[in-house]
């Protein structure tokens, strides 16, 4: 039972780790803090949070838990303006898809404070933004990963996990290099190839005209890239390594499909369709996705 939630940055992420921690009978008390005051008086009227506060004594000294659920190259401004105000037993999470960076933030912003930064990452999320696109379900069933620091204590990491069970999640740990690694191929670069597809099939001249006929294979493969633009710039920005290694992958089975239907191979074409359904839809069972 948390007494103090605070949250910096209440949109999708930070208004359904409130929702859902409320509905849960999780929190006593949900403070906000943010960015522009419109989106807090929104936050507050919608029943997110319960108080509107800053990055300050007033806020944090009494809190139990943090959440930072901003794009994350706001993160190191948000946790050096947190720093001179968190008491040693309040825990400092964050939501942000990429963890290198989020973790060398973390250390330049709290210094021996880092003991009390368990980061963590909720594998869930939509294509819509802001306290409006939050729900209290959001995280049910999904996975949430934490990539715990050699400083945390077990107990700080329990306390960190718990309160993501409690929004229904299932949660997993996993190293900073292995995340980063892994979320480059499932989420950085379908993101990145969404939002490509789009300005390929719209930039060109017409394509107004060619996007009118568009149905619901075009929508499905680039109903992502409806998403935020600066969150997504930020993530792609920090993970470009190894987001480019994925992409240089993924140009190599372009350049194969290119040469197959080049050369009018109908048989390989199909083998590399069934052997992608084979595995699409067996992921799809596992996950029960
Ligand atoms: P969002 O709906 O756009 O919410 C982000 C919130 O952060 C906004 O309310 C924004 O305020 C606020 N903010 C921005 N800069 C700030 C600052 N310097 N100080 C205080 N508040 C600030 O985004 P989201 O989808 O919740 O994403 C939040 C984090 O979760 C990101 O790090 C993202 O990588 C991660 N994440 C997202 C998803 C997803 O699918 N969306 C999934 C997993 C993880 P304004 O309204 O004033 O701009």
């Amino acid at each position: 039972m948390l007494r103090k939630l605070v949250v910096v940055g209440v949109g999708l992420i930070g208004g359904s780790f409130a929702l859902a921690l409320k509905a849960a009978g999780a929190v006593d008390h949900v403070v906000g803090v943010g960015r522009r005051e419109t989106t807090l008086e929104r936050a507050r009227a919608l029943g997110i949070i319960d108080a509107i506060g800053a990055l300050e004594a007033s806020t944090l000294s009494d809190a139990d838990l943090v959440l930072v659920s901003v794009p994350v190259a706001q993160t190191e401004k948000v946790l050096a303006a947190l720093a001179p105000h968190l008491r040693a037993t309040t825990l400092v999470t964050d939501a942000g898809s990429t963890k290198h960076d989020v973790v060398a933030a973390a250390r330049a912003a709290l210094g021996t404070g880092i003991r009390q930064f368990v980061p963590g990452h909720p594998i869930a999320g939509t294509e819509h933004s802001g306290p409006e696109a939050a729900f209290a379900e959001l995280f049910r069933g999904r996975n949430v990963v934490l990539t715990p620091l050699e400083e945390n204590s077990a107990q700080d990491v329990a306390r960190v996990r718990r309160a993501w069970e409690n929004c229904g999640a299932r949660v997993r740990e996993i190293g900073v290099t292995e995340h980063d690694r892994i979320l480059a191929a499932v989420s950085h670069l379908p993101h990145l190839l969404a939002y490509a597809l789009v300005d390929h099939v719209t930039g060109r001249p017409g394509g107004e005209r060619f996007i009118s006929f568009a149905a619901g294979g075009f929508r499905d493969f680039t109903r992502i890239a409806s998403s935020h633009s600066e969150m997504w710039r930020d993530i792609c920005m920090a993970n470009r390594i190894g987001l480019i290694e994925e992409l240089d992958g993924y140009t190599v089975i372009l350049q194969e499909l290119r040469a197959i239907l080049e050369r009018g191979d109908a048989l390989a074409l199909q083998a590399v369709f069934e052997r992608a359904r084979e595995a699409r839809n067996h992921w799809l069972e596992q996950s029960g996705t």
